[in-house]
């Protein structure tokens, strides 16, 4: 069974959602014009930005990070987009010498030893491209949704980042079903693995699909505490920080051995674990 045929239905409202997500971007491309990018993480709500971007004609880079670590179904996904919607993607890799000093001293699997190493995994591969994918911009836009995680529960429509820039999340208040039917309806291309039970869609060493029962980004570092599952690209220096901090003083009973966990898990050697039923009947994963 596919995501559209588990998820698609609309939400009481979804057509003024729509409507205002489109306004939100179409005033963003004014106040913003020639400096503003969709930061797309490829997943199902950032393809629902692009295609009002692409539909719409609106002057709005789409920008995304290629960190060497995604699953080739994910990769793919720019080839597709280019293709479908006659653009250009910017892809954003990270520095290669980076990678392989990291690599070299800490191992292709570091992400699993400490939270630190993940973090430090995610600031090379990630949030370095990141910078330079927001340099000389004043706005960008995201995917993000309170009802993602407990974490993103008060995003905003509007909001400001570290360095001052807007940054715009026109689907905060959009619920998972109504990503799935904006999807189905305008025949919006999106990522295979949605339809194995992964609704939130990394890196493949920290992606594994959801089973019954568990949150919407359960399979996102899922051997972390709940508290540390962001990449940082979401995340203020303030209250990553904190965060970081609050970690570090419960580190030793929060950040599980990976090694440990795969087999509680029943994780492939990859770091993907099966989903053992259907998700859509899970109350807690958004529908
Ligand atoms: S998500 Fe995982 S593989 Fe990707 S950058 Fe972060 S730690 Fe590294």
């Amino acid at each position: 069974m596919s995501a559209i045929d588990l998820y698609a239905r609309p939400t009481p409202g979804f057509e003024e959602r729509v409507a205002h997500a489109l306004a939100t971007l179409q005033s963003a491309a004014l106040d913003h014009a020639g400096r503003i990018v969709q930061a797309t993480s490829l997943g199902a709500e950032d393809m629902v930005l692009t295609d009002l971007i692409a539909r719409h004609r609106l002057p709005i880079a789409i920008g995304t990070l290629e960190t060497g670590k995604l699953n080739p179904e994910t990769a793919a996904l720019i080839g597709r987009i280019e293709q479908h919607y006659g653009l250009a993607v910017e892809v954003y890799r990270p520095q290669a010498e980076a990678v392989v000093q990291f690599v070299k001293a800490n191992g292709e699997d570091a992400m699993y030893r400490s939270l630190e190493l993940r973090k430090a995994c995610c600031g090379i591969r990630k949030l370095e491209p990141l910078s330079r994918m927001l340099a000389q911009r004043s706005a960008w836009i995201t995917g993000l949704r309170r009802e993602q995680s407990g974490a993103r529960q008060e995003v905003p429509f509007t909001d400001r980042d570290d360095a001052g820039r807007a940054k715009l999340n026109p689907l905060a208040d959009w619920s998972w079903n109504d990503v799935w039917h904006y999807i189905a309806t305008n025949d919006v291309p999106y990522n295979p693995l949605h339809d194995q039970f992964m609704p939130s869609i990394g890196c493949a060493p920290c992606t594994r699909a959801i089973a019954v029962g568990e949150d919407f980004r359960a399979g996102r570092w899922w051997w972390e505490n709940e508290s540390a599952k962001e990449c940082g690209l979401h995340v203020s220096q303030h209250s990553d920080d904190a965060a970081a901090s609050s970690l570090s003083q419960r580190e030793s009973r929060t950040v599980v051995s990976a090694q440990a966990h795969v087999g509680a898990a029943d994780v492939k050697p990859e770091g993907r674990a099966e989903a053992r039923n259907d998700p859509s009947a899970n109350s807690k994963t958004p529908a």
